[in-house]
């Protein structure tokens, strides 16, 4: 039993008018940065994975969180990026927040945990 899942424009305005409404109540969680483990950060090295930061190619040592309301899609939006030491410590001092230490085992915090 297939139901299209359409709906006409007015019935779309109108999600979209409830869902940014919604948006502009909506919690962001304070951002978070946490040193990742070592056997993680040996994983990513091999993956090519470098520091996300414009012009820096320094190897992976921490993941940062930021979360942001779009009010393109009207969601609580996370933005997740690997980055050296340095750029990690450069996060944390403009949330003034600490950048946590490595969980005792890899993976325990998911990357890539957008979308
Ligand atoms: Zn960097």
């Amino acid at each position: 039993m297939c139901t299209s899942p359409g709906g006409d424009a007015m019935r779309t305005e109108f999600h979209r008018d409830a869902a940014l409404e919604q948006l502009k109540r909506a919690e962001v969680p304070r951002p978070i940065a946490w040193t990742v483990h070592a056997a993680d950060a040996a994983e990513l090295a091999d993956r090519g994975e470098r520091c996300q930061v414009r012009r820096c190619r320094n190897p992976v040592t921490v993941v940062t969180w930021r979360w942001w309301r779009s009010t393109e899609v009207a969601r609580v939006l996370l933005a997740e990026h690997l980055v050296c030491t340095d750029h990690g410590q450069k996060f944390a001092e403009r949330h003034h927040i600490e950048v946590e230490p490595p969980s005792a085992t890899p993976r325990a915090n998911p990357f890539k945990a957008s979308q």
